[in-house]
């Protein structure tokens, strides 16, 4: 922003009605610097000057929200990203925790299994104390009828000692010598006895082993589960540590943008302020006009005769339409200083002179969507201007005379103006009144 040396003086002060330059907001500010010494031309160059700097301030604003738009679009995509990882970072746990679960109950399944093998086992091995403690029954029980047969033969016993001869072990003897039965019958129920329990534990024993072997295939299958179990909880946890990659990675995108957002939102209260700063100081220079403008009035008034008749409606008769009075006016959130009329078909219309004068402000030059546009002002005398603006042709030049009726401009859309209309005030002694206490709408 270009700098001149009254904007330093008039940056420390504090202004009011920035907003509302053209419709005649009085502003209240107070320490405005009097530079008797500047001209009209150079004052209005002074608010070209910031109009371009505020058009320049505008565009830059118009970009930094452009950006703002982009990096808001930006970090919402970052913020359903991030929703969507944190969605799946809860069922992902949801699962983990289901999982160990199941893992937990296939661990009890398996100690269950392991515990009835060892019972089996107990088992097993009492089968086997069982034979053992038989077999020995049954050896001492053979050793004591070997002592029987060997006191027959020692009597010389003929059959005994043929039956020994031709038989192949002792058990023969025992259950199929016909001699022996009758020798010793009691003895050889219990040999049975004791032959058919050891027969038995041996069947149990077999059966066990059996059972055994089918628990240890029960239990490889469940750890095989267990694993299996256990491969599927890895690849769950896998799966949430990439989605927890991943919100890391969004969320810190969603912060650097945030930032950014923050750094382009200071930019612009940045550029906002400097446009206040330069309406103020608009406003100023304006007010500086105004006073060089009462001042030629006063001049003038001291050299020129006036006609004094009643002042005259400043359009033909037929372009009375009304469109905004004097006074607060709620669209511009000010008042406005001026009436305006704005009849269909009034472009171009001629506008008259109030009453008769000197012209002192013919401005043909202007700064569109700005201000009066193109507009003219007439001294009456005894502290009495007419303002006439938004003109679309100029017909009078500073210093000429010109009576009341005779037509000074036409009417147009120039400045700040949102169509065809005549925006026309009266001035006393520097004020703004309003109007329709001097001119009768005809
Ligand atoms: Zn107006």
């Amino acid at each position: 922003m270009k700098r001149k040396t009254v904007s330093k003086i008039l940056r420390s002060t504090a202004f009011s009605c920035l907003a509302c330059l053209i419709c005649g907001i009085m502003g209240t500010g107070t320490g405005i610097p009097t530079r008797a010494a500047t001209t009209q031309a150079e004052l209005e160059a002074l608010i070209q000057q910031n109009k371009e700097d505020i058009k320049d301030l505008e565009d830059k604003i118009a970009a930094t929200e452009g950006d703002i738009a982009d990096n808001e679009e930006k970090q919402g995509y970052y913020y359903s990203k991030l929703l969507l990882e944190q969605e799946s970072i809860d069922l992902l746990n949801n699962k983990l925790y289901v999982k160990e679960g199941e893992i937990a109950e296939k661990e009890l399944e398996i100690a269950g299994v392991e515990t009835v093998i060892a019972e089996t086992e107990k088992q097993i091995e009492e089968k086997k104390a069982e034979i053992v403690r038989l077999d020995a029954q049954n050896k001492d029980n053979i050793y004591r009828f070997g002592q029987i047969i060997r006191t027959m033969y020692i009597n010389n016993t003929d059959d005994v000692i043929n039956v020994i001869a031709g038989s192949a072990d002792f058990y023969d003897i025992f259950v199929k010598t016909e001699m022996m039965q009758s020798a010793s019958e009691m003895n050889y129920e219990f040999m049975q006895q004791l032959l058919d329990d050891i027969h038995q534990l041996e069947e149990d024993q077999a059966q066990l082993e059996k059972d055994v072997e089918q628990l240890e295939k029960d239990k490889a299958d469940l750890e095989q589960q267990k694993k299996d179990l256990e491969a599927e909880w890895t690849l769950l946890d896998e799966e949430k540590a990439y989605a927890n990659q991943l919100a890391a990675q969004y969320t810190s995108e969603y912060n650097n943008i945030t930032s950014k957002i923050s750094n382009l939102e200071s930019l612009k209260d940045q550029y906002n302020y400097e446009i206040s700063v330069s309406m103020s100081e608009i406003e100023a220079y304006e007010k500086e006009i105004d006073e060089i403008i009462r001042r030629a009035q006063l001049a003038a008034s001291n050299s020129v005769v006036y006609d004094n008749g009643e002042w005259q409606w400043p359009l033909d008769p037929k372009f009375t339409l009304i469109t905004t009075y004097f006074g607060y006016d709620p669209w511009r959130g000010g008042n406005h200083g001026a009436i305006d009329v704005g009849n269909g078909g009034i472009n171009g219309a001629n506008i008259y002179a109030m009453k008769g004068g000197e012209v002192i402000v013919a401005k043909t030059t202007y700064t569109p969507g700005y201000d009066y546009g193109m507009y003219v002002v007439i001294d009456h005398g005894n502290g009495y201007q007419s303002l006439y603006a938004h003109c679309s042709a100029i017909y009078v030049t500073v210093g000429q005379m010109v009576n009341k009726g005779d037509t000074i401009a036409a009417v147009g859309s120039t400045g700040w103006s949102t169509g065809p209309h005549l925006h026309f005030e009266i001035r006393k002694d520097g004020s703004r009144v309003d109007p329709l206490q001097y001119v009768a709408v005809p």
